[in-house]
């Protein structure tokens, strides 16, 4: 199996890992209507992308098979942030997010040079679509973050349910 094989299973695997905590988190967001909506899109965006990869491998030799043998298998970071996804503080779910999308852009960023020096070109617009959908999402997180903080505050100091 070539070395981009091993690429694009794992990142097949960081894609099903993603929508696990991205559901779970969405399941707490009710009082972030903002950050719910985003949070909806790329779990869409996330579907997309481990079907676009999915698609890739079962188009090769490596077959289907691989895709099912690393379902559920997750990164050490991703396995080191479900801890922080899980929290009822959102704040900390935001921050874990944030770090889990940036651990995606690197990821795919690798995959678009190996797909450059192998030119594999369908590879490489699958990668190139998914990391700006990865970066836009890390961006988006990073430029709410004083958003997300001020309702948490200030829901606090209403002594509303602190945690959320
Ligand atoms: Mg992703
Ligand atoms: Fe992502």
């Amino acid at each position: 199996m070539n070395i981009i094989w091993h690429g694009v299973r794992d990142a097949h695997a960081m894609e099903e890992q993603a929508l696990t905590m991205l559901r779970g988190m969405l399941s707490r967001l009710e009082n972030y209507p903002v950050l719910c909506a985003r949070m909806e899109q790329h779990v869409t965006e996330t579907e997309r992308q481990a079907e676009a990869l999915k698609k890739l491998l079962e188009g090769r030799d490596s077959g289907a098979s691989l895709v099912k043998d690393t379902l559920g298998k997750a990164t050490a970071l991703g396995q080191a942030l479900s801890g922080m996804f899980a929290d009822d503080e959102v704040i900390k779910g935001v921050m874990a997010s944030y770090t889990f999308e940036q651990m995606e852009v690197a990821a795919y960023k690798v995959l678009i040079s190996t797909a450059a020096v192998l030119e594999d070109t369908t590879a490489m617009a699958i990668f190139e679509q998914n990391l700006t959908e990865e970066q836009d999402m890390a961006d988006w997180l990073f430029d709410h973050l004083d958003q997300t903080t001020r309702i948490f505050l200030a829901r606090d100091e209403a002594g509303l349910p602190a945690r959320r």
